[in-house]
């Protein structure tokens, strides 16, 4: 059964002592309402260690004053028995007193990498996932910790973060979890009603329509683009973004499209906003 722990000193010293009796850590952070591709993560971070723990906390320092922080789904109970199922030894999951309490002031920031694509939509975003995530390091101590590759931003400004700042982390990307019709899942999906589902169906499709156009040898990104274009724009009430970009700065491609390069879109279905990518040349995903 998973040992819940909601104090974060608690979670310190359960950390500590487990690594002292001689066994490894491997870390998984979210914000909970957890679905098949949270639990990709664990099963990829318990291959990697001895002990998994996750951590479950809707972080409100990266929510900006007009998104879903109030709604965001929280389903603690649920996520414990996935938990419990999956094999997972801990569950952090914090109030927000005991992560920000009175007086709290110091902010983590990538500036460089944190200010493009989601940092110019979501101003302020990954400093309150850069300061949360080191503190979640800070508690867990030294761990193997697993990221999905669905924010791909993030783990290359986490991966920035631990670099620069010499924290005992290693690093792992796992691939993007989708569903059969290659939606990739999402906490948020659950917003989404029938009708909204099957336009927001269009990004893999579109994705999908990238790699195609990339893999009969058209290198021009804007070329290789413009079929998915159209499909997104029938689709989407609002696109914030989608283009192919280079994966060490997450700035757009100025020359030709090349294997790596990662093509990434985020919009809006309504009020839910939705993102995704893809790495050329990677593996594609099949449809049903
Ligand atoms: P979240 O709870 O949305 O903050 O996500 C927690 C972790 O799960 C992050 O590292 C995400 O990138 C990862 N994640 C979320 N959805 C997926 C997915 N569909 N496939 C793989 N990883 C995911």
């Amino acid at each position: 059964m998973t040992t819940l722990v909601r104090e974060a000193n608690e979670f310190y010293q359960r950390c500590n002592h487990q690594r002292i009796e001689g066994k490894s850590i491997a870390f998984v952070p979210t914000m909970g309402a957890l679905h098949h591709g949270h639990l990709e993560l664990v099963r990829l971070a318990k291959e990697q260690a001895d002990i998994c723990v996750v951590s479950i906390f809707v972080n409100p320092t990266q929510f900006g004053p007009k998104e879903d922080l109030a709604l965001y789904p929280r389903t603690l109970d649920k996520d414990l028995e996935r938990c419990t199922n999956a094999g997972v030894d801990t569950v952090f999951a914090p109030t927000v007193q005991s992560m920000y309490p009175q007086g709290y002031q110091t902010t983590v920031s990538v500036p460089k990498l944190a200010t493009v694509l989601e940092g110019q939509f979501r101003p302020g975003h990954f400093d309150g996932v850069c300061t949360v995530v080191l503190k979640l390091f800070n508690l867990c101590g030294p761990c193997t910790a697993v990221f999905g590759r669905k924010d791909y931003q993030q783990f290359k400004i986490i991966e920035r973060m631990v670099q620069d700042l010499n924290l005992p982390v290693s690093l792992i990307a796992a691939p993007i979890v989708r569903d059969r019709r290659g939606l990739a899942l999402s906490s948020r999906n659950a917003y989404l009603d029938e009708k909204a589902y099957k336009r927001a169906c269009a990004i893999p499709q579109a994705l999908l329509e990238t790699a195609k156009a990339f893999a009969v040898g058209q290198k021009d990104p804007q070329k290789a683009l413009a079929q998915a274009k159209v499909i997104l724009q029938e689709n989407m009430d609002k696109i914030d973004y989608f283009g192919m970009f280079d994966p060490e700065n997450m700035t757009e491609l100025s020359g030709s499209a090349f294997k790596g390069a990662v093509v990434a879109f985020a919009g809006y279905l309504g009020q839910t906003r939705l993102i995704d990518n893809m790495v050329l040349g990677e593996t594609l995903w099949t449809c049903t």
